[in-house]
């Protein structure tokens, strides 16, 4: 066992990857190599600094936790850090990563106030309930998408139950931002001066925690547990639909909650009138306050978040990266979030400036749809190849007839092929705005209905 720091690294692994997504594991996990396990000590080799601070600031919990767990609570991890000298001669040097994060008294994790309190009183059954310090109100970027969510939120973060947003009820599609914004109103209220007892509980949780009182006989502690709390923060409520009982008790709950004015904010991935599978007495509750929808977030505000990311973690990258990022990733925060992580682990690990070139390989290797289509830099190709003229020609502003006839075929195999939007398109031939590229599209259309040889030049093309 002493010697085997493999076998301790993959049982590690095996839990880490359970945790978190694949994206997060695929950049972070997979290119550590255990080094040695001496001591209690467990040495683990990563790539670069920024490698080690980086996991330090985002996965020392879980890390900690992980070794607890698989290894034992007087195990320890070392980090190992391959120098960046150049050449191929690294000296890797080690520092040691304060793992404790738990049991040792102020060390920057959350605030200090939090470590003092009762933290008896944020466990349940052995669950935890405590807040993520990392999402505040600071950190997270107002936009249109998400505008009334917000200014609801912070009212009450203001003043909690006295508002007539009570419940909150916000709801969303994954990745937009609903667990970061109740998590910072749960921050700002705990934080406050009246140092009311905030709980955040994913209802999945609520759920498991039931359970656990109705098998061990302690519903009566479950239940006295919930309706002492200020602030209930209930995540996912999607995740009762169908299990009755746990609606039973948790209408009980609220209802207690609300009467005595006490706050209560939840978040689903669908509104309310759209969940099925419950009670409709308790449906009719959660709209009783306010009810405020997430959105997709739009150009401007992934440019924000764009920019806001790279600031915390001291990184600068050149404007036109961050536009492409922006125009590429529309789908949701998250994903948007795990396109920078990749990039800037990318440019650590090969040891290069972030340019566009880099971003254009990260996302390929990550978004899974743009791997596996044809992308428009493939297009262009084609398309200027066959029409020979420069891809420059096709970007650029050149009305000559053959020009624009080959800009509006490779616009059209744009849309066609790959799932980019019609602005996204129009960035990539110049900044062109979207009405060009529907025109493009159009007039593609019709010359290929009423013209023979357009037609035929066409269908050569869609061959290449
Ligand atoms: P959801 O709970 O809706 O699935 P999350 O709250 O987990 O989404 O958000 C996903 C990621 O995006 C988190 O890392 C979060 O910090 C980030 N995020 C979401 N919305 C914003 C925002 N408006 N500003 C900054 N970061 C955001
Ligand atoms: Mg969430």
């Amino acid at each position: 066992m002493q010697s085997d720091h493999n076998t301790a690294w993959s049982s590690c692994l095996l839990k880490i990857k359970d945790d978190i997504g694949d994206q997060g594991f695929e950049t972070w996990f997979k290119p550590i190599k255990p080094i040695k396990l001496e001591n209690k000590v467990l040495t683990i080799q990563v790539p670069s600094q920024f490698f080690y601070e980086y996991l330090e600031e985002h996965y020392v919990h879980l890390l900690r936790g992980v070794i607890d767990h698989q290894l034992g609570r007087d195990f320890r991890l070392e980090y190992s850090v391959v120098v960046d000298t150049g050449d191929a001669a690294n000296k890797p040097f080690t520092i040691n990563l304060p793992n404790n994060p738990g049991r040792t008294s102020g060390n920057g994790y959350g605030n200090k106030q939090d470590v003092r309190r009762d933290l008896s009183s944020f466990e349940l059954f052995g669950y935890d309930f405590r807040l993520n310090p990392a999402y505040t109100f600071d950190n997270f970027i107002e936009g249109d998408c998400n505008r009334l969510a917000r200014s609801a939120g912070y009212a009450i973060a203001q003043r909690p139950g006295v508002t007539s947003f009570n419940p909150l009820f916000l709801h969303g599609g994954v990745g937009l931002g609903k667990t970061h914004l109740v998590q910072a109103i749960g921050n700002a209220i705990a934080n406050g001066a009246d140092r009311k007892t905030v709980h955040y509980v994913s209802s999945e949780k609520f759920a498991n925690q039931f359970y656990d009182a109705i098998k061990n006989n302690r519903i009566q502690e479950f239940s006295a547990f919930y309706l002492k709390v200020d602030v209930l923060i209930i995540d996912d409520v999607q995740f009762f639909e169908g299990k009755e009982k746990t609606q039973e008790i948790f209408f009980h709950i609220f209802n207690h909650l609300h009467q005595s004015g006490n706050q209560i904010i939840m978040t689903s991935d669908r509104a309310p009138k759209d969940l099925n599978g419950l009670m409709e007495r308790l449906v009719s509750r959660f709209k009783w306050g306010l009810t405020a929808d997430l959105l997709q977030p739009d150009y401007e505000t992934r440019i924000a978040i764009i920019n806001r990311k790279m600031q915390a973690d001291g990184i600068n990258i050149p404007a036109n990266v961050i536009e492409y990022l922006a125009y590429s990733v529309d789908t949701n925060i998250r994903e948007l979030e795990g396109v920078i992580i990749s990039l800037i682990a990318n440019a650590s690990l090969v040891k290069k400036e972030i340019d566009l070139e880099l971003a254009k390989q990260t996302l390929k290797s990550i978004v899974h749809d743009i791997d596996s289509e044809v992308g428009v830099d493939y297009i262009q190709k084609t398309v200027s190849e066959f029409f020979k003229v420069s891809i420059d020609q096709l970007k650029d502003k050149t009305r000559k007839k053959e020009i624009v006839m080959a800009r509006q075929l490779a616009m059209y195999f744009a849309k066609e092929y790959t799932s980019l939007s019609l602005k996204a398109i129009g960035y990539h031939f110049g900044g062109r705005d979207h009405s060009t590229v529907i025109h493009a599209i159009q007039t593609v259309n019709d010359m290929y209905d009423t013209d023979a040889s357009y037609k035929k030049a066409t269908d050569d093309l869609r061959k290449n």
